[in-house]
């Protein structure tokens, strides 16, 4: 039992606080009497909790540091080019990047397929069906040798290739400075594939572009709500019932109201992008921009 609190306690409660920074507990050793102090436990006083908004990093911040240790880095330990493999500060060297498969084409500004006509901005798909996405960019073709980049990253998950596709974006991306999102959101994998894989190239992209273009990334706004077979490996007829009802919005106040910008890593028939872009424009998004990394030309 406790005696009742002595008189020198009462005097002193108010100037004896714990020493831990916005713990308000009273000291009891400093207060109690000698004798008593001796068969006290001292009380332990964890500190308390770190708010989160103090852990947390403002975004510009992080994108100013993240560009900082990428420049020290650079200068430090300067880089080869992934196709030729000389010496360059960039991941494709100022001598490879003209050869980039289509990385100069004239495309249409919806789907980016390559347009032979240099005055249309259209393609005669588009113009006739229009797709529910309202434009997309590419970096290059899906074509040698560019395209055993993508399969590298994708299915050897060589994920250092993910900061060469997103410069490649952003660049391809300043040639079409009208266009402009709110937000990034990578084209979703189920969680099957995902489980399979260990990680979705298209996130991989993303998470990169976001900082780079100063974009939110609402990676889990959208999901994947089916499981489909890969388009791949189906006839060009079937590609689009199968990718019928693969998408759901969980977040519908993320894409409200908000120029959407879906990132993905191959755009063939543009299926996928365009059941995506249906989904999200269900949901209230009043734009949707692909940013797609490689575009298989059209026979
Ligand atoms: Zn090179
Ligand atoms: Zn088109």
């Amino acid at each position: 039992m406790l005696p009742a609190i002595c008189r020198r306690y009462d005097a002193h409660r108010q100037q004896n606080p714990c020493r831990v920074i916005g713990c308000a507990t009273l000291a009891r050793r400093a207060v109690y009497p000698r004798a008593l102090r001796q068969t006290l436990t001292p009380t332990i006083h964890s500190p308390p909790p770190m708010p989160l908004h103090a852990l947390s990093v403002p975004d510009h911040l992080r994108s100013c540091i993240r560009n900082a240790v990428r420049a020290c880095l650079d200068t430090l330990l300067p880089g080869s080019c992934v196709l030729c493999g000389h010496p360059s500060p960039s991941a494709v060297c100022p001598r490879c990047h003209p050869l980039l498969p289509g990385i100069a084409s004239h495309r249409c500004r919806i789907c980016a397929v390559t347009l032979s006509e240099p005055f249309a901005s259209c393609c005669g798909s588009c113009l006739a069906k229009p797709p529910a996405f309202d434009a997309t960019i590419v970096a290059f073709d899906y074509a040698a040798p560019a395209d055993l980049l993508i399969r590298d990253l994708k299915f050897r998950a060589r994920l250092a290739l993910a900061p060469v596709f997103s410069d490649l974006l952003v660049q391809a991306l300043q040639s079409s400075p009208s266009l402009r999102g709110d937000l990034l959101i990578p084209v979703p994998l189920s969680p099957a594939r995902l489980a399979t894989r260990g990680f979705n190239q298209s996130m991989e992209i993303a998470r990169l572009l976001a900082p780079q273009l100063a974009l939110p990334l609402e990676a889990s706004a959208c999901v994947r709500v089916r499981e489909t077979a890969p388009q791949s490996g189906l006839p060009f007829a079937q590609r689009q019932g199968n990718m019928r009802g693969a998408f759901a919005v969980r977040y519908r106040r993320a894409v409200q109201q908000r120029q959407v910008m879906v990132v993905d890593d191959v755009m063939t028939t543009g299926h996928t992008l365009n059941e995506l872009a249906r989904c999200l424009k269900r949901h209230g998004a009043t734009r949707v921009i692909n940013l797609v990394v490689a575009r298989t030309p059209r026979r």
